[in-house]
């Protein structure tokens, strides 16, 4: 379960509102033991103790040394699909151990949002974070980061890595586009750009060629945008 507020072996709390909620969905009991994950990649085995109405209080016990990340950080920044794809492509990115996921709005984008209900989205998308996480035991909450235009977000990006550690990859349908594994190499961060429905358009594409990042293909098929962040993580975040 996650838990929001700071977690320490020996402690006795009461779970936040959501995993308290959780917890009495699932019915457990005193006695009963259950995983606590605060988000940062800390675990830590606990115990409940007691099951009030709309209180659930739990002793945390020992901390769990487990590492459950990718060793190489993927960073998606995806032009947003519509309706609720975004949700699934949330859920399967967490799964599959994306790093962070950046939303962008592009030329093309049917889903365009902005003030409360790019808040609103951005808060439920990372709430999916946080239950894909408690399902699959992920103890790192991968950050979804508020809803941007592509061009503030390529205008917002630091020059290039020069150090070969890090590599940016654009899932691009144009000819002459390597294969995303081989692009990719020994890269240990990497950021992979992909478009919504429609694509990116031409200009977009080359902005963000300008920007450092190298056209990658995926195979000879159109894939939906959120099948191609799915497929990029499960070749390169194992
Ligand atoms: N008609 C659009 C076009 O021609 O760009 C199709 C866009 S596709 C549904 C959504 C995004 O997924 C694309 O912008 C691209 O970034 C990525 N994509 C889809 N299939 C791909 C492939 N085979 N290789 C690389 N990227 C792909």
């Amino acid at each position: 379960f996650h838990c929001s507020i700071p977690l320490q072996s020996g402690v006795a709390l009461a779970l936040p509102d959501a995993a308290a909620r959780h917890v009495q969905v699932l019915r457990l009991q005193p006695g009963d033991a259950l995983t606590l994950f605060d988000g940062q990649g800390g675990e830590y085995a606990a115990t409940v103790t007691r099951m009030g109405r709309g209180d659930v209080q739990v002793q945390v016990g020992a901390h769990v040394a487990v590492e459950r990340e990718a060793a190489r950080a993927v960073h998606l920044v995806v032009g947003m699909p519509a309706n609720e794809r975004m949700d699934w492509l949330v859920e399967k990115a967490t799964e599959l151990g994306a790093a962070s996921i950046q939303p962008v709005a592009a030329a093309r984008s049917v889903l365009r949002l902005a003030g409360e209900r790019a808040d609103k989205r951005q808060a439920r998308w990372q709430a999916v974070a946080v239950a894909a996480c408690e399902q699959c035991g992920r103890n790192r909450v991968p950050v979804v980061h508020a809803p941007l235009s592509l061009a503030d977000w390529l205008a917002a990006l630091p020059a290039a890595p020069g150090d070969g550690l890090g590599a940016r990859l654009l899932l691009s349908l144009r000819a002459g586009s390597r294969p995303l594994a081989q692009a990719a190499g020994a890269a240990l961060a990497v950021h992979v750009l992909h478009g919504p429905e429609g694509g990116l358009t031409v200009q977009e594409e080359d902005a963000a060629l300008a920007r450092g990042f190298a056209p990658v293909s995926l195979g000879p098929r159109v894939l939906r945008a959120e099948t191609a962040s799915v497929a990029a993580l499960a070749c390169l975040a194992l």
